[in-house]
C-alpha cells in the first residue's frame, strides 16, 4: 500500500462526524492493507511506533520537525515557524508550504506505508551525539518525496498529533468486520487486546490466520503487560456484600501507584497502569523482586507507596509520586523507599492463574510473599457481615488509607475491565458526591475580564460512553484553576485546538475552541444534576451535569496516567447519580 493511499483515508476520517462511517472507512482501509502491512497501518493510526510497553519514542521536538520541513522545501526555518504560528498546526503548515515550495519532488519514487514506517523506526532508533541532525535529515528525506497531503501526516505522526479521532474500539470493530464480515470477532479481539495490548500484532494475526488465531493465539505472556482489572463503586457495606453474594474478601486500598511485576529468573520488568515499562525508575523494587520473590516466574499486580521508615508512616500520594521523577533518583530512594502491596497473582511458575478463583490466587500470593519486607500482601480480611466490612473500612481510614476494595472470592482476574468483581468504597463517598470524576477535555473557553491575559478561561469536559465509543459533555469548568495550571492548559490545549467538533465528541454546547479528546483532568463537584445542556447519558431532552465543578490536582492539571478511554464513563455517572440520591435519602431518614 502506498503511503499516498493511507493519507487519503486519513483525510476522509478527519472529515467524518459519525462513528459508524468511521468504522466503515477504517474497515475499507484495513481490507486494502496486505497482511504484512496491516500491523504498521494500525500502529500509525494509533499514532505509535510500537505498544507502550516497548517504550519506542520518536524523540523529535517541534523545532527539529520545523528544520526538516525547511530543508526539504527550500523555505527558511523562520518562514516555517511563521506558517506554523498562523495555522496553529504543524501538519497543515507543512502541507501549505509544500504546495508553495518550488523544490518539486525530486524523483518519481512513491513511498509505501512500510517504507515510511521503517524510516520512522530509524528516526526513533537514532540516539547519541549527532543524532539530532540524522533524525532531521531522515524526516526531510520523506518529506522531499511526498505530496502535500502525505507531508501533512508525515509531519504529524512523529509529533503525536495525528488526531484522527479513531479509538482502539473503532479499530477493533473494523478488524472484526474485515475478518468475518460482521462484529462476530469483536469479543475475541477485545480479549486478545486485554491480554496482549499489541493491537498491531493482533491485527496481523487476524489478517493472516483469521478467527482461530485471534481466539487461541493471544494468551498471557511474560514481559507483556496485561490490561489491569478496575473497580466499580457502591456507597454502602450492605450493597457491596449483597452484590458479592453475602461474603467477600476486603482489601485495604492504598493511594500510591499501580505496578505490574513480571519476573523470570533474575529478569524483572515493571509496568505502569498505562502499561508503560517503568523498570528503570524503580531499581529498589526490582531488587526487592529478585530477593524476595522465590519463584522462577511470576506476574503480580500491586500498589506501590512511599513510606517513612523512621516513623513507619505512609506518605501521601503527592509525596509518593515524586518517586516517579527520574531526577535525583538515588537520593529519593534513600529518602522515600517504596513498599509494594501486592494484591493479585496472574502467573506463577509457568502457570496462567488468571482463570483461577480469586481466593486461590490470593492463597498462592500469600505463600509466595511469606517473608517479604519490601513486597508484602495488601492487608485483607474476609467479611461475612456488613458490620465486619464497615469496621474494616473505618479502621483503614483511621490508619490513613483511602478506603477498601472488596473482591469477589470466586471471580477470575478480569483484565481491562471495570466489573463488580472488585468494588471500591472510599472515604470521599460519604460526602455529598461520591468520589471525584476523571473527565476528558473536549473544548476550552477563552478568558474574560481578569482572566483575559491568560487566554484561557475554562474547560468543556466529557465522560466516555463505552457503548457508543463517544465522548459526551457533562460539565463546563470555570473555577479552581491556579495560575500555573492555566498556563499549562493553555499551552497544551493551544496545540490541539480546532474550530470544528471532533468526530467522537457529542455536544450541544459550543466552546470557543474544540480540542481532540486526548487529556484527562480530575474534577470534584458538589452534586450530579440533570440538565438540558449536556449529552452525558441523555434521554429525551435531559442529560447529566455537575454542580459546582472544580479542578483537583496539585501537580499540574492533567492526569498523565489515564488515557481518554479510561476516563469516568457515562454509565458510572448515571450510577453515581443514583447512589447520591440514595445516600441523601438515607441521610434524610437518619435525621
Ligand atoms: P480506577 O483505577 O478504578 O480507574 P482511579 O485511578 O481513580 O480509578 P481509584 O478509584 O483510586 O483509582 O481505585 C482503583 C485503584 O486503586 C487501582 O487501580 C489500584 O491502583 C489502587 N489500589 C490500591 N489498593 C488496592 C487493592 N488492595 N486492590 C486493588 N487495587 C488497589
Amino acid at each position: 500500500m502506498l503511503f499516498k493511499e493511507l493519507a487519503s483515508y486519513y483525510e476522509k476520517l478527519e472529515a467524518v462526524s459519525s462513528r459508524l462511517t468511521m468504522i466503515d472507512i477504517m474497515s475499507e482501509l484495513l481490507k486494502k492493507a496486505k497482511p504484512d502491512e496491516i500491523r504498521n497501518v494500525v500502529y500509525i493510526t494509533q499514532g505509535i511506533l510500537a505498544p507502550p510497553s516497548e517504550g519506542v519514542e520518536f524523540g523529535m521536538a517541534e523545532k527539529m520537525v520545523e528544520e526538516s520541513i525547511a530543508i526539504s522545501t527550500g523555505f527558511t526555518k523562520e518562514e516555517v515557524e511563521k506558517e506554523y504560528k498562523k495555522t496553529g498546526d504543524m501538519g497543515i503548515a507543512a502541507q501549505n508550504i509544500k504546495v508553495k515550495s518550488r523544490l518539486k519532488r525530486i524523483s518519481s519514487k512513491e513511498f509505501t506505508v512500510n517504507e515510511v514506517y521503517d524510516t520512522m523506526r530509524k528516526i526513533a532508533a537514532t540516539s547519541g551525539s549527532g543524532s539530532k541532525d540524522i533524525k532531521v535529515k531522515l524526516l526531510a528525506s520523506l518529506i522531499t518525496a511526498s505530496t502535500p497531503l502525505e507531508t501533512k501526516y508525515i509531519v504529524k505522526y512523529p509529533l503525536d498529533e495525528l488526531r484522527l479521532g479513531v479509538g482502539d474500539a473503532t479499530v477493533i470493530e473494523a478488524l472484526s468486520i474485515v475478518a468475518t464480515g460482521d462484529r462476530k470477532l469483536k469479543a475475541a479481539l477485545e480479549h486478545a487486546y486485554n491480554l496482549n495490548t499489541d493491537l498491531g500484532a493482533i491485527a496481523e494475526a487476524a489478517a493472516k490466520g483469521g478467527e482461530k488465531v485471534v481466539s487461541s493465539g493471544f494468551g498471557l505472556t511474560l514481559f507483556k503487560p496485561v490490561r489491569p482489572e478496575l473497580a466499580e463503586r457502591l456507597p454502602t457495606a450492605e450493597e457491596i456484600l449483597e452484590k458479592m453474594g453475602g461474603k467477600a474478601a476486603v482489601d485495604q486500598k492504598y493511594d500510591g501507584f499501580r505496578v505490574q511485576v513480571h519476573k523470570k529468573g533474575d529478569k524483572v520488568k515493571l509496568f505502569s497502569r498505562r502499561l508503560e515499562d517503568t523498570t528503570s525508575m524503580y531499581p529498589d523494587l526490582v531488587e526487592a523482586v529478585q530477593k524476595e520473590i522465590h519463584a522462577d516466574s511470576a506476574i503480580l499486580d500491586g500498589e506501590a507507596l512511599a513510606y517513612n521508615e523512621a516513623t513507619n508512616e505512609f506518605l501521601p500520594f503527592q509525596a509518593t509520586i515524586q518517586r516517579k521523577r527520574k531526577h535525583g533518583l538515588e537520593k529519593k530512594i534513600e529518602e522515600m523507599p517504596l513498599k509494594l502491596f501486592a494484591f493479585d497473582l496472574m502467573y506463577l511458575d509457568g502457570k496462567d492463574m488468571m482463570n483461577e478463583p480469586y481466593h486461590k490466587r490470593r492463597e498462592e500470593l500469600e505463600k509466595l510473599l511469606k517473608n517479604g519486607k519490601t513486597i508484602v500482601t495488601a492487608g485483607s480480611i474476609i467479611a461475612k457481615t456488613p458490620k465486619e466490612l464497615e469496621d474494616y473500612f473505618q479502621s483503614s481510614i483511621e490508619a490513613g488509607l483511602e478506603g477498601i476494595i472488596a473482591k469477589d472470592l470466586n471471580s477470575t482476574y478480569v483484565a481491562g475491565a471495570r466489573k463488580f468483581s472488585w468494588i471500591k468504597l472510599k472515604r470521599s463517598y460519604r460526602g455529598e458526591l461520591s468520589d471525584t470524576l476523571d473527565l476528558v477535555i473536549v473544548g476550552f473557553y477563552l478568558g474574560r475580564g481578569m482572566r483575559r491575559e491568560f487566554g484561557f478561561g475554562g474547560l468543556l469536559c466529557a465522560t466516555y460512553n463505552e457503548k457508543r465509543d463517544m465522548f459526551e459533555t457533562v460539565s463546563r469548568i470555570g473555577s479552581g484553576f491556579t495560575e500555573k495550571q492555566m498556563v499549562e492548559l493553555e499551552s497544551v490545549l493551544g496545540k490541539i485546538k480546532s474550530k470544528s467538533k471532533p468526530a467522537r465528541v457529542d455536544a450541544l454546547v459550543e466552546p470557543d475552541f474544540w480540542v481532540t479528546p486526548r487529556y484527562v483532568v480530575t474534577i470534584r463537584a458538589d452534586e450530579i444534576t440533570k440538565s438540558p445542556m449536556h449529552t452525558c447519558g441523555r434521554e429525551g431532552d435531559v442529560g447529566y451535569a455537575l454542580r459546582f465543578p472544580r479542578l483537583v490536582g496539585e501537580n499540574g492539571a492533567i492526569r498523565k496516567d489515564k488515557s481518554v478511554e479510561e476516563a469516568t464513563t457515562t454509565k458510572e455517572v448515571i450510577e453515581m447519580y443514583r447512589q447520591q440520591k440514595r445516600v441523601s435519602l438515607g441521610n434524610a431518614a437518619e435525621k
